[in-house]
């Protein structure tokens, strides 16, 4: 099931055609912030990145948004569907969702229903090209480089570089961990990703 009872009638700023057609992922929070609908493109997005089934088993509608959402991100985007549902605005953000060999950036942009009801969040591919600009920072999965003392690699969740464990303000680029996650792996945010994307975001006063 991709669509919580109820949804399509709380629906009073989009048709559910709308959000049907739509070629990017869509997906939707109730005004609890749990996952209340799924698009058709948010499957076949997730299939193609080897997500399903795993994961629409894993994040069935009712799952808390917090759960689908990896540590340092958790806040920042509670904290936006918050401010979205509470002054019905419109949020907009930028984010990363590579692959190991290509580089894709996607636009996300969340609107509230006039209701208050739901969140529905739109997400479109915004730049997708080669990692080759990028070969000559790929390096291999050396564990004995990256596993820190705590015995976890630290990837950052936003741009998936991971850090190294004895140079923690170096984060290289490994598309073998990218592609395929490797054991005992903790997210954090890598220091520009952090001031570009969350820190600095409008609205919020930097922490
Ligand atoms: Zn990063």
């Amino acid at each position: 099931m991709r669509i919580a009872p109820g949804f399509a009638a709380a629906l009073d700023k989009f048709a559910l055609s709308t959000l049907e057609n739509e070629h990017g992922a869509v997906y939707a929070l109730d005004s609890e912030l749990r996952l209340c609908y799924f698009n058709p493109a948010w499957y076949r997005f997730a299939q193609d990145n080897h997500g399903e089934p795993g994961i629409s088993e894993r994040f069935p509608l009712g799952t808390p948004l917090l759960h689908a959402i990896s540590g340092p991100l958790q806040p920042y985007y509670h904290d936006a569907y918050v401010q979205v549902l509470r002054e019905r605005m419109v949020w907009q953000h930028d984010y990363e969702c590579s692959s190991g060999n290509v580089y894709r950036r996607f636009h996300q942009k969340s609107y509230p229903l006039a209701n208050g009801e739901a969140v529905i969040i739109f997400n479109s591919l915004t730049i997708t090209r080669p990692h080759e600009a990028d070969a000559a920072a790929t390096q291999p999965p050396d564990e004995t480089r990256y596993r820190d003392s705590h015995g976890l690699i630290v990837q950052c969740s936003h741009c998936r570089r991971v850090q190294r464990a004895a140079q923690p303000e170096h984060w290289d680029w490994v598309p073998a961990w990218v592609d395929r996650l490797p054991p005992r792996v903790s997210h954090s945010l890598c220091q520009p990703c952090y001031d570009y994307y969350y820190r600095f975001r409008p609205g919020r006063p930097p922490a």
